[in-house]
């Protein structure tokens, strides 16, 4: 048999090398008669004519075959773990943004909103009260994210820090407070005060002890360099000289 390297679509008349094309046993040459991107163009179209039957078969499946439909799904999620969260956290986002909209379109009528849903259940405030506080217990880097970023946005400086960053400056650190390397009681620190205007960001954040951070008061100093240049750039200049 001789072997081809390429071969016209049958549908889009294209030639294209033979990598482009499914394997078909039926076919001549062994190689499907439409390109691989014909092909997929095809069956989406197939899917959006039959959508609804295929999601009556797929749920009819599910509900026949429990077993197998619960480990394709939860390999699935496995799988798929960033996709999952990115899609959580866009929802997650986009209610919070349809909450702040609606409560700016109409305050009052959101105030006396809740007022009725306290009234429907007076021990609302303390329940949601406990929920609250057992829920700060157990993300300490969570709350102290949050009270930072509502100071700078309540300052109009803007930016965001999440919890995940937070953790990170905190191993850039070597968990010790960059001024006096101490371990104990490691808070975060703007370098430029947010109320000089300084941005909650990382850029813009230092890992001092509640000690250090309070004596800093409102002035701008950046222990980093300082801390780096105790550390690192000695090192630079050995390199440099050798
Ligand atoms: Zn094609
Ligand atoms: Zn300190």
């Amino acid at each position: 048999m001789t072997s081809i390297t390429e071969k016209t679509c049958c549908r889009c008349k294209e030639i294209k090398p033979v990598s482009d094309f499914g394997i078909c046993n039926t076919s001549k040459d062994k190689y499907a008669y439409c390109c691989k991107a014909c092909i997929k163009i095809q069956s989406h179209e197939w899917y959006e004519k039959h959508k609804e039957k295929v999601l009556e078969t797929n749920k009819n499946w599910r509900i026949n075959n429990p077993e197998k439909s619960y480990v394709a799904k939860t390999k699935w999620n496995a799988e798929n773990k960033d996709r999952i969260s990115e899609q959580r956290k866009a929802k997650k986002d986009q209610y919070n943004e349809q909450c702040r909209k609606r409560y700016a379109a109409c305050p009052e009528k959101q105030k006396e909103r809740t007022r009725k849903y306290i009234e429907n259940d007076p021990n609302i405030i303390e329940k949601t009260r406990v929920r609250r506080r057992n829920w700060e217990a157990k993300n300490p880097e969570k709350v102290q994210m949050k009270t930072k970023n509502r100071r700078a946005r309540k300052n109009e400086n803007g930016g965001h820090l999440t919890a995940k960053e937070w953790r990170e400056l905190l191993f850039e650190a070597d968990y010790k407070c960059q001024k006096c390397g101490t371990e104990n009681d490691l808070t975060l620190d703007h370098i430029i005060p947010v109320l000089l205007g300084g941005r909650n960001e990382k850029e813009n954040a230092q890992v001092l002890c509640r000690s250090c951070n309070s004596s800093k008061r409102i002035q701008i100093i950046d222990y980093r360099k300082m801390s780096k240049a105790a550390l690192g750039v000695k090192n630079e200049i050995d390199i440099q000289t050798n």
